[in-house]
C-alpha cells in the first residue's frame, strides 16, 4: 500500500506546485541591473522594421506611430498645436488653399505643404483624430495620383526646375502615413519614384540649391524604403544620391566654402542642423567609423564656436557668422525642430544616449520659446539672450525684416515646418531595442505598447513630471511574465541617478551618460523607479568672457521679465503681436566668497499646469542674488553683448527669479558675473 500512496502524494505535490500562481520574483539587483553605452545591435529588432542587411543593425529602432501615447504636459502641446495654428493653418496660410501646387500639379508647390503636413498628420495619428486624418488623406490623395509613369510625383513645377527638395519632405509624410496605417500604396509610391531618381543622369540629380545640400533627407527615405521592401537597386540609388549630395563629412567651418552660392550656404542655420548627420546616414550603408566621428567633430566645431549659450542651439541668425558668437545671435524655429529630428535619427542609429541628451536640451528650453503660449504664433529667431521680441527690423541679424515678434501670418518657412517638432519628440520617447526589449530614451509623461521577446506585447506606463519632476516611475502591464531587457536613458547631466525595482533600491548609484538596463522576467504590476537627482549648476562660458549659466538637470533657467504684450496686427482670431520687457533685464549675477560661483537657490517646485511653459506657470522658480549692471545696454532693441566678469555692479543687492528658460519669451540666460 505504501508504494502506491507515495507516488500519488508526489502526484499531487506535483500538480499543485505547477498550478499555483507563481511566487512574485523577488527582484536581485546584482544580476538583474547593469549599464551599457548603448543597446547591443547583433541582430535586427523581430517585431519592428529596422535595417537589414547589409546594412548596420540598429541599436534602438522606433515603433509604430501610436504604439506611444503621449501624456501629461507633452500631451497638452499636442493639443494646444491642433487647436493652435498647426492644426488650423489652413484658415491663414497661403499655401494651403486649392490653388496650391500640390493640388492643381501645374502652380507653385514648393517645401512649405509637405512641410506643414509632415507634421500635422503625425499630430493627427498621435492625437487619433479622424478629422485631421481625413485631412492628411486628402492632400495625401494628390500625390498618389499625381505619379506620372516614369515615377516622378508632385508639382510638374518642381519637375521642371529639377528641384527634388519638395519631395523629399513629401516623403517623410508618406511613410508616417504608412506607419501609422500600413498603406502598400506608399511601398509602390516610393519604389517607382525611387526608380525616377535612379534613372536620372547623375547631373540631373541634386544638380544644386537647397537640394544638393540636402539629400540626405532622399538618403534617409531610400533606406526606410530599402527596409521595409529589400530591393536590392535602393542601395545602388542611395550611393548614387550620397555622392550627389554636398559632402558634409569634411569640417563644415572652412573658408573656402565662400567660393560659390551652394558652398556659402554651408553655413546656414538649418542646412546645419539636417546636414551635420548626414554621414552618420551613410555610415549605415558602409559602416565607416570615420563618418560617425565626422557627425561629432562637425556637431562640436559649430557648437564650440556658436553654442556657447543654454538652450541646446547655436546662433545663426540666417547663417553663423564669425564674429557673432554672443548668446544674443538668433536661431531660427526651423533650426531647432531639424536639429532635434537630427539628434532622434543619429540616436536610433548608433544607440549613444547622448543624442537624447541634446534633443531634450533643444525640446525643453528653446523650443517652446519659439511660439506663444496658445501655440497660435512663433517667430523666427528665438535667442538665448532675447530682450525685446518687438516687430522692428534694426537688431543685429543677418535676415533683414521683423524676426522676433510673434505672427501667425509670417516667418513662412518656421510657420509650416515647425509642426513636425513635438510629434517627432513625442514618437522617440519610447524606442524598441535590437534585443527585443524597450528603452526610455526620452523622458516624458506616457504610455508605451509594444512587443517584446518572442512578440509578447506589454505596457508600460511613464508617471513623471519630468523635465519639471525629478522622478520616473514605470509601470508595468502584461498578460504573462516575459523576459525582456528594459533600458532607461542616465541623462548625461545626471551624477546620482538611483533606481529601485518594487520597492528594492540597487546598491549604490548610477552616473549619466548610459543606459541602465534591467533584464529580468517581467510580471505584471512591477514597477521601476528613478531618481535622478538633478543639482543647481553654475556653468561658465570662458569664451563668452567669463558669462554665466544656471541649468537644473534637463532645464537651463534665465531671468523672469516682465512681459508687455501689444497687438500690432493680424486679426482678432489671429493676432501678431510684440512682446516688450516691463521689468528691468540688465542683471549680473553676485559671485560667491572668494571667487566661487554665484549661490543659486529652489525656491518654488510645483505640480506642472496644462501648459507649463510660460512665466505664470513656472513649475520651478529659482532664487538668486543680483545686482544691476549699467553698462549692460540694449543696443538697436537688443542686449548688448554680454560684459566681461567681473563686471561694474551698481545699486543693491536684489533677488531675482531665475525660471527654465523654456518658460521665459524675454529672457536673460547668460550672465555676467558681479561683486556684491
Ligand atoms: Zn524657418
Amino acid at each position: 500500500m505504501r508504494t502506491l500512496v507515495i507516488p500519488a502524494l508526489l502526484l499531487a505535490l506535483v500538480f499543485l506546485t505547477t498550478r499555483l500562481p507563481a511566487p512574485p520574483a523577488a527582484f536581485r539587483p546584482a544580476e538583474e541591473v547593469s549599464t551599457v553605452t548603448a543597446p547591443p545591435a547583433a541582430a535586427p529588432n523581430a517585431h519592428y522594421p529596422s535595417n537589414r542587411p547589409p546594412l548596420v543593425p540598429s541599436p534602438l529602432v522606433k515603433l509604430p506611430i501610436g504604439a506611444v501615447e503621449p501624456r501629461g504636459w507633452l500631451m497638452a502641446q499636442l493639443q494646444l498645436m491642433r487647436d493652435g495654428f498647426t492644426g488650423r493653418l489652413g484658415e491663414i496660410s497661403r499655401f494651403l488653399g486649392e490653388d496650391s501646387g500640390w493640388i492643381t500639379l501645374k502652380g507653385k508647390g514648393w517645401e512649405e505643404m509637405p512641410y506643414w503636413l509632415k507634421g500635422y498628420g503625425d499630430l493627427g495619428y498621435l492625437l487619433k483624430d479622424a478629422a485631421m486624418r481625413k485631412e492628411t488623406e486628402r492632400w495625401l490623395h494628390y500625390a498618389f495620383v499625381s505619379q506620372a509613369r516614369d515615377g516622378y510625383f508632385g508639382p510638374a513645377d518642381n519637375r521642371e526646375a529639377r528641384d527634388l527638395w519638395p519631395n523629399m519632405v513629401m516623403l517623410a509624410a508618406l511613410q508616417s502615413f504608412y506607419e501609422a496605417t500600413a498603406d502598400r500604396r506608399v511601398l509602390s509610391l516610393m519604389s517607382r519614384y525611387f526608380q525616377y531618381e535612379f534613372h536620372l543622369p547623375a547631373e540631373d540629380l541634386l544638380p544644386g540649391s537647397w537640394q544638393k545640400l540636402r539629400g540626405g533627407e532622399n538618403l534617409e527615405s531610400v533606406y526606410w524604403l530599402y527596409n521595409r521592401t529589400g530591393e536590392s537597386f535602393l542601395l545602388d540609388l542611395a550611393r548614387k544620391i550620397h555622392a550627389r549630395t554636398s559632402d558634409w563629412a569634411s569640417p563644415i567651418l572652412t573658408a573656402e566654402r565662400d567660393r560659390s552660392w551652394v558652398e556659402s550656404s554651408f553655413y546656414h542655420g538649418v542646412n546645419i542642423a539636417m546636414g551635420f548627420r548626414y554621414p552618420g546616414i551613410f555610415y549605415q550603408q558602409t559602416r565607416a567609423k570615420s563618418l560617425l566621428d565626422a557627425v561629432e567633430r562637425n556637431y562640436r566645431l559649430v557648437m564650440d564656436r556658436y553654442g556657447r549659450q543654454p538652450g541646446g542651439m547655436f546662433g545663426a541668425d540666417e547663417n553663423i557668422r564669425p564674429g557673432k558668437e554672443d548668446p544674443r545671435q538668433g536661431a531660427e524655429t526651423c533650426t531647432m525642430v531639424e536639429f532635434m529630428a537630427s539628434f532622434e535619427s543619429l540616436l536610433k542609429i548608433t544607440g549613444d544616449p547622448v543624442w537624447a541628451d541634446r534633443a531634450e536640451e533643444v525640446a525643453f528650453n528653446s523650443l517652446p520659446a519659439s511660439m506663444t503660449p496658445d501655440l497660435k504664433g512663433l517667430h523666427y529667431l528665438t535667442a538665448a539672450n532675447l530682450i525685446s521680441c518687438d516687430s522692428g527690423a534694426e537688431h543685429d541679424f543677418q535676415n533683414s525684416g521683423t524676426l522676433v515678434s510673434f505672427d501667425p501670418w509670417s516667418y513662412r518657412c518656421c510657420q509650416h515646418n515647425v509642426a513636425f517638432g513635438w510629434p517627432y519628440l513625442a514618437e522617440h520617447v519610447w524606442l524598441a531595442t535590437a534585443d527585443n526589449g524597450l528603452a526610455a530614451a526620452i523622458y516624458a509623461p506616457s504610455a508605451v505598447t509594444a512587443k517584446v521577446a518572442e512578440g509578447s506585447e506589454v505596457t508600460i506606463v511613464e508617471e513623471t513630471d519630468y523635465p519639471f519632476g525629478d522622478e520616473v516611475r514605470l509601470d508595468v502591464a502584461c498578460e504573462r511574465p516575459v523576459a525582456f531587457p528594459l533600458y532607461m536613458r542616465l541623462p548625461g547631466w545626471a551624477r546620482n541617478v538611483r533606481i529601485s525595482v518594487n520597492g528594492v533600491a540597487v546598491p549604490g548609484s548610477f552616473r549619466g551618460g548610459r543606459f541602465a538596463v534591467i533584464r529580468r522576467t517581467w510580471r505584471h504590476g512591477d514597477q521601476v523607479r528613478l531618481d535622478f537627482a538633478p543639482v543647481i549648476e553654475t556653468v561658465t562660458w570662458p569664451s563668452i568672457r567669463g558669462a554665466v549659466s544656471v541649468r537644473r538637470g534637463p532645464l537651463w533657467y534665465a531671468l523672469k521679465i516682465g512681459e508687455d504684450r501689444r497687438r500690432y496686427g493680424g486679426t482678432e482670431e489671429w493676432p501678431a503681436y510684440e512682446i516688450l520687457p516691463a521689468t528691468p533685464w540688465n542683471y549680473g549675477l553676485v559671485a560667491g566668497p572668494e571667487g566661487a560661483p554665484p549661490a543659486v537657490d529652489l525656491a518654488v517646485r510645483r505640480t506642472p499646469p496644462y501648459q507649463p511653459f510660460t512665466p505664470e506657470a513656472a513649475p520651478i522658480v529659482l532664487k538668486a542674488r543680483a545686482r544691476r549692471v549699467p553698462a549692460w545696454r540694449e543696443e538697436g532693441r537688443m542686449a548688448g553683448p554680454v560684459p566681461a566678469s567681473p563686471a561694474a555692479g551698481e545699486g543693491p543687492v536684489e533677488e531675482v527669479d531665475l525660471i527654465p528658460m523654456g518658460c521665459a519669451r524675454l529672457r536673460i540666460s547668460s550672465f555676467p558675473v558681479v561683486r556684491d
